[in-house]
C-alpha cells in the first residue's frame, strides 16, 4: 500500500526526521494562505502516488502567495502524468505547500527489502534528486549498500559510515546519522516495504532534511497497523486493480500487451505469460482467480479482464483442482453474457471436470479455441492476433 508525501512526512516527523515546514491544501486559496504563513517562498507539490513529479510539472517553486495559489490552481483537479504513473496519469486532489528550502546538496537514501540479503537494505548515494535507476545504470559505484541486521537493527556506526560515504559534510554527520537511523526505525517498526528519501538535502544554512518522502507498506502486515490503513487513498489506485482487490482476486495490469490472462495459481501465471511471449505477443494483464473461486467470482474476474481496453484476446489457462473446470466454465459464460463480449478466447483446461467445462463453453456459443497444452495455446494466439502478434 502506498501513501501520499504529505502523510509520509508526518510519519517521518513523528520519528524525529527533519522535514521542511509544510501544510496540505485542497484549494488554491488554502495554498495561498499556507504560503503567507511560510513567508511567501514555497514549493507547491502535487500529491499523487508517483514520483517523477518535478520533471512533469508537479513541483513548482514560487516566490509569493499569489504564485502559490496559481501553481495550485494549475495542479488541482488535473491528472498528473509522470513516467511512474499509468498513461492517463493520477488525479491531483491535494497539494503540499512547503517552505522553500535553499539546497546546498541533494543526496539519496532509501530502505527496501532485499531478497538476496534476506534483510532490509539501506541504499544511499551522493547523487540525489535524479532517478536512482539512472545512477544505478550509469555510475553504480556511487550507490552505497548496507544490509541491516534484523536482530540488532542499524547500528549507529553503520549509519555514520553511510552518511560519510555519501558526502555529508563532517559537521552534519551526526544529525545525518540520527536521521538515517530513524528512517530504519520507520521501516522496521511500521513494516514498510519502501522508505525512500530523494532528495535528502543539505541546506545552505547547515541542516540535513528529507525534502521528499515516499513510504510504501507491506500489505500482508497491515493488519497490525490499523492506523496506517486509514491513510489509504484508493482513488490513486488503478481502477481495475482496486476492483479485483475488493473482490479478493489478484489482478496485475501489464504495459504494452494485448492478451488478457486468466489463470489459477502464481506458477501457472508465470508459465502463461511465457507462452504469450512465445507466441510473439505480450500479456496485457494477468488475473489469478486462486484456488476455490465460485462461479460469480470467475464471472467478475472475466469482466475485469474484458474491461481492460488493451485486451484483444483472452487466454484462459486453468488447472482444475479445488477450482473445478465446470465451475470456472459457468463463471466465464456468466461473465461473457454479462459483458456481451465477442472477444476470442483461447482456453486450456485440465484436471477436475475439464471435459465438462469445455463442453459448457462450446454449448454457450462463445468464440472459443480449445487447446490441449501451452504449445497449442501459443499457436492459437498467433492465429488470433495475426502473424505479427507483437505489440509494436
Ligand atoms: P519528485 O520529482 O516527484 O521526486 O518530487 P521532489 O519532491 O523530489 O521534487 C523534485 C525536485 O524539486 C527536487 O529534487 C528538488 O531539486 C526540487 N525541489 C523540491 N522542493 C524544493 C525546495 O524547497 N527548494 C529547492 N531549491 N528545490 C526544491
Ligand atoms: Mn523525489
Amino acid at each position: 500500500m502506498n501513501i501520499h508525501e504529505y502523510q509520509a512526512r508526518e510519519i517521518l516527523e513523528s520519528y524525529g526526521v527533519s522535514v521542511p515546514r509544510a501544510g496540505v491544501a485542497s484549494t488554491p486559496d488554502e495554498a495561498r494562505q499556507l504560503a503567507v504563513e511560510f513567508g511567501g517562498r514555497v514549493a507547491v507539490k502535487a500529491q499523487v502516488h508517483a514520483g517523477g513529479r518535478g520533471k512533469a510539472g508537479g513541483v513548482k517553486l514560487v516566490q509569493a502567495p499569489d504564485e502559490a495559489a496559481e501553481a495550485a490552481a494549475g495542479m488541482l483537479g488535473t491528472n498528473l502524468v509522470t513516467h511512474q504513473t499509468k498513461a492517463g496519469g493520477a488525479p491531483v486532489r491535494k497539494v503540499l505547500v512547503a517552505e522553500l528550502t535553499d539546497i546546498a546538496d541533494e543526496l539519496y537514501v532509501a530502505i527496501t527489502m532485499d531478497a538476496d540479503a534476506k534483510a532490509a537494505m539501506v541504499m544511499a548515494s551522493s547523487e540525489g534528486g535524479v532517478e536512482i535507476e539512472e545512477v544505478a545504470a550509469n555510475t553504480p559505484n556511487k550507490i552505497v549498500r548496507h544490509a541491516v541486521d534484523p536482530l540488532i537493527g542499524l547500528s549507529p556506526y553503520h549509519a555514520r559510515d553511510i552518511a560519510m560515504k555519501i558526502g555529508v559534510p563532517t559537521d552534519l554527520v551526526q544529525p545525518a546519522t540520527g536521521l538515517i537511523t530513524n528512517l530504519c526505525r520507520v521501516f522496521q517498526e511500521l513494516d514498510a516495504s519502501l522508505v525512500e528519501i530523494n532528495p535528502l538535502v543539505v541546506t545552505t544554512d547547515g541542516r540535513v532534511m528529507a525534502l521528499d518522502a515516499k513510504i510504501a507498506f507491506e500489505d500482508d502486515a497491515l493488519f497490525r497497523h490499523r492506523e496506517i490503513l486509514d491513510l489509504e487513498d484508493s482513488e490513486q489506485n488503478d481502477e481495475l486493480e482496486q476492483k479485483a482487490h475488493d473482490a479478493g482476486l489478484a489482478y496485475v495490469k501489464l504495459d504494452g500487451g494485448r492478451v488478457g490472462c486468466m489463470v489459477n495459481g502464481a506458477g501457472l501465471a508465470m508459465a502463461t505469460m511465457d507462452i504469450t511471449k512465445t507466441a510473439g505477443a505480450a500479456p496485457a494483464n494477468f488475473l489469478d482467480v486462486g484456488g476455490g473461486a465460485a462461479e460469480d467470482k470467475i464471472a467478475e474476474a472475466f469482466e475485469i479482464i474484458v474491461s481492460d481496453d488493451d485486451v484483444e484476446v483472452i487466454l484462459v489457462n486453468l488447472f482444475g483442482g479445488i477450482l473445478r473446470c465446470d465451475v470456472a466454465a459457468r463463471g466465464i459464460v456468466m461473465g461473457a453474457q454479462y459483458t456481451g463480449t465477442q472477444m476470442p478466447l483461447v482456453v486450456a483446461m485440465r484436471g477436475t471436470n475439464a471435459n465438462e467445462g469445455l463442453q459448457i463453453l462450446a454449448d454457450a456459443g462463445l468464440n472459443v479455441t480449445t487447446v490441449g497444452d501451452l504449445g497449442e495455446a501459443a499457436t492459437a494466439l498467433t492465429q488470433v492476433l495475426g502473424a505479427d502478434g507483437s505489440n509494436a
